[in-house]
């Protein structure tokens, strides 16, 4: 019951209910008056008669008002305590006191409102923590991925400098592998800045309708001439019928097919190499499938493939190099289109990355 509803009724009540105490007390006292004094009362009896019938009526009044005031006043005044508790606590950063009510009046729907905004605040904090958690491995893992580079090429210098590569031949050595690791920097520094770019969403994104069929197309024939020396095949599978036509930023697409197919072609350490490119039409959206026939991950690293940094203890351990940006890039600018990715992977077997985008109907 709203609040103005119960005011309403304990205000009636308080003319009401002492009304109907004065009628049951004038009935005994009317009984008494006819039954018992025969309807004479004298001397004492009559100021008796007169006593009863005043206190009668002051208790009546009193106990019907302190009932109907004590009533209306807690149900009004505990929730508003609970609530200034809640905001105090609030106010110190403990966001665990819950307000939640099962009451329908306007302070309930306060209580509720209150217990919606104090969610919304825990779950803010818990995104903090994680940003704040995030932040610092990020720290982490950019110190650490410059560092390793820099303390080669401090190594090679040294070398040089106290005549190690003593030969025409070594010292060529040394200076390749200098320039390498600082190209590897180089490499890495780019993809670092894309990252924070895209994660800023500082990096503007111009969409324009992109037909998949031919975008693969010719993605997958220069694919076929390059892995052509190695023995390795690759294919585009769709039916030309349908469409696939989608809204996509043409460079920021490329960049995230590059990303996977490069991922591909390192993490396969097969002799016969295949790569093949799927295309499926959907009723709202095109779902693309990359496949190869690699290494594989296994089934508790895929969840964290897409993490910025992440490298599988396998891909760490080789000598095929990367950063573990590259699929958070990808990721970064597949959902910057609305779209979403996700990864199949068997070890030994292969991996196939999908990622589905909005079609243009
Ligand atoms: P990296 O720079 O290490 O390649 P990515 O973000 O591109 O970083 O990929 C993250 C990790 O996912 C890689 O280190 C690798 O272990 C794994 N991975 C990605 N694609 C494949 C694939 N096609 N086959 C096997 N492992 C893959």
């Amino acid at each position: 019951m709203s609040i103005k509803k119960r005011l309403i009724i304990s205000n009636i009540g308080m003319i009401v209910i002492p009304i109907l105490g004065f009628l049951i007390v004038e009935i005994i006292l009317a009984y008494l008056l006819f039954v018992v004094f025969n309807g004479n009362p004298q001397g004492k009896d009559l100021s008796l008669f007169i006593q009863f019938r005043f206190i009668a009526m002051v208790l009546i009044l009193i106990i019907t008002n302190g009932l109907l005031t004590y009533y209306v006043s807690k149900s009004i005044l505990v929730p508003i305590k609970k609530l200034s508790i809640a905001a105090k606590k609030i106010r110190e950063g403990e966001l665990e006191y819950s307000v939640k009510s099962n009451k329908k009046d306007e302070l309930g729907e306060l209580s509720n409102t209150f217990e919606s905004m104090r969610i919304k605040l825990k779950e803010a904090k818990a995104e903090q923590i994680l940003y704040e958690q995030n932040r610092q491995e990020l720290i982490a893992s950019i110190s650490h991925d410059l560092k390793t580079p820099l303390t080669s090429i401090k190594g090679y210098v040294n070398g040089i400098q106290d005549g190690v590569a003593n030969t025409p031949d070594k010292l060529k050595r040394y200076l390749d592998t200098i320039y390498k690791t600082a190209n590897d920097m180089d490499g890495l520094i780019d993809e670092l800045f894309l990252y924070s770019k895209l994660d800023l969403k500082r990096l503007p994104f111009h969409f324009e309708k992109v037909d998949l069929y031919p975008f693969f197309a010719d993605f997958v024939d220069e694919l076929v001439f390059n892995m052509e020396s190695e023995h390795g095949t690759a294919a585009l599978i769709a039916n030309k019928e349908e469409s696939f036509i989608v809204e996509a930023d043409r460079e920021k697409l490329k960049r995230v097919v590059v990303n996977i197919i490069q991922n591909s072609l390192k993490y396969m350490k097969k002799d016969h190499k295949e790569i093949q490119v799927y295309l499926f039409s959907k009723p709202n959206e095109v779902v693309v499938e990359i496949k190869d026939n690699g290494i594989g991950i296994s089934k508790e690293d895929i969840p964290f493939i897409f993490n910025s940094f992440y490298r599988t203890d396998t891909s760490r351990n080789s000598s095929t190099g990367g950063s573990g940006l590259g699929l958070s890039i990808v990721k970064k600018i597949i959902e910057e289109h609305g779209g979403t990715i996700w990864a199949e992977s068997e070890l030994g077997k292969g991996t196939s990355i999908y990622f589905k985008l909005k079609k243009v109907i």
